[in-house]
């Protein structure tokens, strides 16, 4: 007996070894499908070598509690909530930042236009937008100045990807405006996901006619399926709910 729940276990713990496996390669093949790592990928490639140290810091903590917390661009923060939280210095062998650092690194952002302040100051702080590499004038300039450099990056080949070059995978999302193919939900630019009708492991390729928009949770879902598969699969759901309730 004991030796039979034993084999129950060791299959048990097989199978979640192997579905916990299956979900991770599934959330990082949908990962490369979500905008935010392309916008994160565009912002190391084109503003980091524009920005100080202590200016990248006051950028980062803003897009993290705007675009990674709220999905939004926008946050309010002050100098005095950044100057706690932006770069503590757990060694001890750098100092912090102080207010008046993190003042400077404020000045330059807002005059560059890679942040801007759109409304009143309150006790909670100033509420900024921040903006992303294709909105920053001196992002844009070093993204020309680089195609102009690699002229193989403006190839009929790469022009026809919209799966791999930023700006045509916008013309999908905009194309179904921003909303899932599967749930209608409306999505923003940092949480639509591109799915490939046919899949790729399939003979599918990143054609403008082969990529709908899709919401994370529909493209997890669906995963290499056929389209009419899941479509159905979905309705028939539904249909069980409605009956049940
Ligand atoms: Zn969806």
């Amino acid at each position: 007996m004991n030796e039979k729940i034993d084999q129950i276990r060791l299959l048990l713990t097989t199978l979640e070894n192997e579905l916990e496996n299956d979900q991770e390669k599934e959330f990082s093949n949908n990962f490369s499908a979500l905008e935010l790592p392309n916008i994160v990928s565009s912002i190391v490639d084109f503003l980091h070598p524009l920005l100080t140290p202590n200016q990248l810091a006051v950028y980062w903590y803003i897009f993290n509690k705007s675009i990674i917390k709220t999905g939004t661009q926008y946050t309010r923060t002050s100098t005095s909530e950044m100057s706690r939280y932006v770069a503590k210095s757990g060694t001890k062998q750098v100092e912090d930042l102080s207010s008046k650092l993190i003042s400077n690194a404020i000045s330059f952002l807002k005059e560059k236009e890679i942040i801007s302040i759109v409304g009143d100051t309150t006790r909670d702080g100033t509420l900024y937008k921040v903006c992303i590499p294709d909105e920053i004038p001196i992002c844009k300039e070093l993204m020309k100045a680089q195609i102009l450099e690699d002229p193989q990056s403006i190839n009929l080949e790469t022009e026809l990807d919209f799966y791999n070059v930023a700006e045509n995978r916008l013309k999908i999302f905009e194309r179904d405006g921003y909303k899932c193919h599967y749930c209608n939900k409306q999505l923003t630019r940092f949480s639509s996901s591109l799915d490939h009708i046919q899949p790729v492991s399939k003979g599918g390729d990143n054609s403008f006619s082969n990529l709908i928009t899709a919401c994370l949770h529909c493209n997890s879902e669906r995963g290499n399926k056929p389209v009419m598969d899941y479509v159905i699969s979905r309705s028939e759901r539904k249909q069980t709910t409605l009956f049940e309730e």
